[in-house]
């Protein structure tokens, strides 16, 4: 009894071991197949090898990997696994088939239905909800086992007991074991991102200013040589070009460039009640023109340490980002609400334009990632730079198709 618990403790620590030494840095799509394979030959191990009890039962820990997954994965995930399940009890053979193949079909539509909810838990919920889901399967399965047995003896009270101990037992162990890996991920890619932030903006700022000037300077002559008389039409087409490449650098350095070097004088002790007013009140003749509404709600006190500049460049970016993902869409609404939350003032900017998927989210704030075509891929640059700054956390929330929210937390 021990050995297999040990045994089947092991399959099941598999995956998670070979994950995190093997293919924890692979890309965001090749990790899904790559977890659902080993999952699925945890989960043929688990059921080659069962816990055989004195009374002539036997019962495994199948369960486990595939309440992870649709946990984690969903239908599309789980489905696989569903179908190896059955190809694999079927090829044991033996009483209990269609039982088994009823049971794994009604966890395979019901636990999958919880996805969605689950996800946007935190860690220790999620630990928890895998935990209560583990012993309900375990319920739910000693339940329907409970109509064969017949009489409820003290054999099967004993099966009982032993059966939600190690289910119960085992799925907490894997999940904190998951979780932590989890959070090992994040906090890594977050150090990497602020260290990529850190690099970016010195750079920026040590050519930002220098930049500036030439270009002002540039444009202005540039735009004198227009006017005269004495030039070409062929003379003058190069000099709209060049006005209109100088325009796309000066873009950029208002994009990010301009706002990224921290200036003594624009540091305010503030609720960013100011910004947030100057900021709408800039962005809604863009607003207008692109049909979109915006519905502005302020309602926070707490004041936080920051400089000026930086806030309402990054809340531009942010506005602005939402209303060119709804331009195609022909208008929509903008929602931004400012507020707080247990010492937390809390931006939260939510657009029904276009929507991103889970891959285009990850790249996000990446330099020059951009998918407009006159867009600089700076501006989600900026924004986390500066939310990085004031310590704060963005959280993004998306859907192909729906729209967008992000959900900026900055601690005071
Ligand atoms: P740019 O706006 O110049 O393209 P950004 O850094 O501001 O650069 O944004 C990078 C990319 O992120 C955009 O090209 C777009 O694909 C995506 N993006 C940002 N915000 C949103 C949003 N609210 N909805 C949909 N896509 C967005
Ligand atoms: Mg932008």
């Amino acid at each position: 009894m021990f050995e297999t618990l040990l045994l089947n403790f092991l399959f099941l620590l598999l995956p998670v071991l070979l994950f995190i030494i093997f293919f924890e840095n692979r890309a965001y799509s090749y990790n899904r197949i790559i977890i659902v394979f080993l999952s699925a030959v945890a989960m043929s191990l688990c059921i080659a090898k069962p816990f055989k009890l004195d009374i002539g039962y036997i019962f495994d820990l199948r369960y486990i990997p595939f309440i992870i997954v649709a946990l984690f994965g969903g239908y599309k995930n789980v489905l696989p696994l569903y179908i190896l399940l059955n190809v694999h009890r079927f090829y044991v053979g033996g009483e209990g088939i269609i039982q088994s193949f009823l049971f794994s079909t009604i966890l395979t539509i019901l636990i999958p239905l919880y996805n969605k909810k689950f996800m946007k838990l935190h860690s220790k919920g999620r630990i928890i909800a895998a935990t209560v889901i583990a012993f309900l399967t375990m319920a739910f399965y000693l339940f329907t086992l409970s109509f064969n047995h017949g009489a409820l003896n003290q054999q099967f009270w004993i099966l009982t007991i032993n059966a939600f101990t190690t289910h119960v037992g085992v799925m907490i162990v894997i999940m904190i074991l998951i979780e932590k890996i989890i959070d090992n991920i994040k906090n890594r890619d977050r150090i990497i991102q602020s260290e990529r932030l850190n690099v970016v903006s010195e750079l920026a700022a040590s050519v930002s200013h220098e930049i500036r000037n030439p270009l002002t300077v540039t444009s202005g002559f540039l735009q004198l040589l227009r006017k005269s008389k004495t030039i070409t039409k062929e003379e003058k087409t190069y000099v709209e070009l060049s006005l209109q490449e100088l325009q796309r650098a000066e873009k950029i350095v208002s994009d990010y460039l301009l706002y990224s070097k921290p200036q003594s004088e624009n540091m305010v002790y503030s609720n960013m009640s100011e910004e947030s007013q100057y900021t709408k009140n800039i962005i809604t003749p863009y607003a207008s023109i692109h049909k979109v509404e915006v519905v502005f709600t302020f309602n926070n006190t707490l004041n936080k340490n920051y400089d000026r500049n930086q806030i309402q460049q990054c809340l531009i970016n942010l506005y602005k980002n939402g209303i060119e993902a709804m331009k195609e869409n022909d208008g929509g609404k903008l929602y931004i609400d400012i507020s707080e939350k247990k010492q937390n003032i809390i931006i939260k900017i939510r657009d029904t334009g276009i929507g991103m998927s889970k891959e285009e989210i990850s790249r996000l704030g990446k330099p020059y990632y951009s998918t407009k075509e006159e867009g600089t891929g700076l501006g989600m640059l900026m924004v986390y730079s500066t939310i990085n700054k004031v310590k704060g956390n963005i959280e993004v929330d998306s859907e192909k198709g729906k729209g967008t929210t992000f959900l900026i937390t900055i601690p005071t």
